[in-house]
């Protein structure tokens, strides 16, 4: 079922393509050979939109839709929740078995859990979660320290 989940999201990407962003990063995985450019778009704290271009395998490129449908409309906060969330889902080598409170804030995400056994495949899972966190810290530098802040 969970695989289920991964290969639709990579045959019907949610979100996918380039558009308007206040930062942009490039990620590879060199041992997959996975590739993203991933964009960020803020008003205020709110994540107005996570746009993004890849290339690789199924999870890697799964993955990024999954991220695509969590995060886009939600408060910087709640979106770091959810990263860390599936970051300790995906370091857990197996172990953690989600539970519905875990089920609630991973959504689709939770089909990544049986990936986090693999540690070569970890990775794939965590690029584009990476990337996101990457050009979050960028877009929030430039546009000051403080949320709302206008630069001269
Ligand atoms: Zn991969």
């Amino acid at each position: 079922m969970y695989q289920e989940v991964i290969l639709d999201h990579y045959k019907n990407p949610h979100g996918r393509g380039l558009r308007d962003g206040d930062a942009e990063v490039h990620h590879v995985n060199p041992t997959c050979g996975d590739e993203i450019t991933l964009r960020v778009k803020y008003e205020g704290t709110t994540i107005s939109d996570v746009s993004y271009e890849g290339q690789g395998c199924s999870i890697s490129q799964a993955s990024a839709s999954v991220l695509n449908d969590l995060l886009v409309g939600k408060d910087l906060a709640e979106a770091q929740r959810i990263q860390e969330t599936f970051l300790e889902l995906m370091q857990s080598k197996g172990r953690v078995e989600p539970d519905e409170e875990m089920e609630e804030v991973l959504e689709d995400a939770v089909a990544f859990a049986g990936v986090s056994k693999y540690p070569a495949r970890v990775k794939c899972a965590l690029l584009s979660w990476m990337a996101w966190k990457d050009a979050t810290a960028q877009a929030l530098q430039d546009a000051g320290a403080e949320p709302g802040r206008t630069t001269a």
